[in-house]
């Protein structure tokens, strides 16, 4: 936890949310379960109160005024004015006045609500802090929160309706499967008839919904279902958005003990890409956009409209698949060394240059790449 002088901000938040005013309304999860997840555990859950929250609200906003007060637009600030204005402000609350400076420069658009599901706290208290920000800041375009598929049934239609009435617009669920099997292996807590429910109702409701999605969560063993499920339960909410963010093992999941004891066999890259061909194929009747918005994904570029951009999406999948052995291990080096970002990067000589300098020094094989991978990857959880 992130402690400051009446100001708290958790750890994680979706990469779409760079951008927002982080506003704390639980700390860590509930839940807590999921046998992938790393990020709350061994760490306690607690609600925070509604005034704790305000309390944060006001002290962001005090920093702000003055900031606004100076200043018209970010482009207008150097940094001898930035530190001109922070030596009026008092040295413990320097943290808030960043995160008031940040969110300014941003462009003040958008908030996110942490940790990992707000809507515990129930819809009359979420209403209550959601008003408040509102009040506060009445320019915000877009204000979010992740949430999970059993907490949306648990607070129904009439109290989604309260808090949508009261300006949340955007849900973002980890669905993670459409497969009851992998759901139930993982412990997600949910199972593909909820995560269904849940979502067409936060839908009907009027919230924008966002379906995380984790290919490889089925491992070789489930691909194939996890991949065939899991498109059936996306055509079955037609989410605004899926977003893609493939499984990767850290030694503080659960699941990593599975796979050491050989319970649970993960899939490399290429198989991961035999899965999203699968997965994306099956996609039939809906208009979400799918989006790989998270470093870990191999292609940066695999996002689109559906049905538009379905054939483009898969042909990027496709052209990976029709690659040498040793152009796909080149490009898997190189994306995750940030060198490629999309198939089309390898046509820069001097960056494949640099890949095939690397995997050749640091004797990089088919042999080898699949663990140097994951080691790479947990890197970035
Ligand atoms: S994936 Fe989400 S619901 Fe599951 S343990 Fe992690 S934060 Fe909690």
């Amino acid at each position: 936890m992130n402690r400051r002088l009446g100001f708290e901000v958790g750890p994680i938040r979706p990469p779409s949310e760079a951008r927002s005013l982080i506003v704390r309304v639980t700390r860590n999860c509930q839940w807590n379960r999921c046998t992938f997840c790393p990020v709350y555990k061994n760490k306690e859950f607690s609600v925070r109160s509604v005034d704790e929250v305000i309390s944060d609200i006001d002290l962001l906003c005090k920093h702000l005024s003055s900031i606004r007060a100076s200043f018209e637009s970010p482009h207008e600030i150097s940094a001898n004015q930035v530190w001109a204005l922070t030596q009026k402000v008092n040295p413990m609350e320097l943290p808030v006045f960043d995160y008031a400076l940040k969110w300014f420069n941003d462009g003040m658009h958008s908030v996110f609500l942490q940790d990992a599901d707000s809507l515990v706290i129930g819809s009359e208290n979420l209403a209550r802090i959601l008003r408040y920000l509102r009040d506060t800041f009445p320019w915000i375009e877009r204000v979010t929160s992740y949430s999970r598929s059993s907490t949306l049934l648990k607070t129904g239609e009439e109290g989604l309706r309260e808090i949508r009435n009261a300006s949340l617009n955007r849900i973002h669920v980890g669905l993670e499967s459409g497969s009851d099997t992998v759901l139930r292996f993982v412990k997600k807590g949910a199972t593909k008839e909820m995560h269904i429910r849940a979502g067409r109702m936060a839908k009907d409701v009027g919230f924008e919904l966002s379906e995380y999605v984790m290919p490889g969560l089925g491992g070789k063993k489930l691909t194939e279902e996890h991949a065939k499920e899991t498109a059936d339960a996306l055509n079955h909410i037609n989410p605004d958005f899926i977003r893609l963010r493939p499984l990767a093992l850290t030694s503080r999941a659960p699941l990593f003990l599975e796979s050491e004891k050989g319970h649970f066999q993960k899939c490399n890259d290429i198989e991961i890409v035999q899965e999203l061909l699968l997965l994306i194929g099956n996609l039939e009747g809906i208009s979400s956009m799918i989006l790989s918005d998270h470093i870990l994904n191999l292609f940066a570029d695999l996002e689109g409209r559906l049905p538009q951009d379905k054939e483009r999406i898969l042909s990027i999948l496709h052209s990976f698949r029709s690659m040498d052995s040793e152009s796909q291990l080149l490009f898997r080096l190189g994306r995750r060394l940030g060198i490629f970002e999309s198939i089309g990067d390898m046509k820069d000589v001097r960056k494949l240059d640099r890949a095939r300098n690397i995997a050749t020094n640091k004797g990089i094989t088919t042999k080898n790449i699949d663990t140097l991978i994951d080691n790479l990857m947990e890197r970035f959880i």
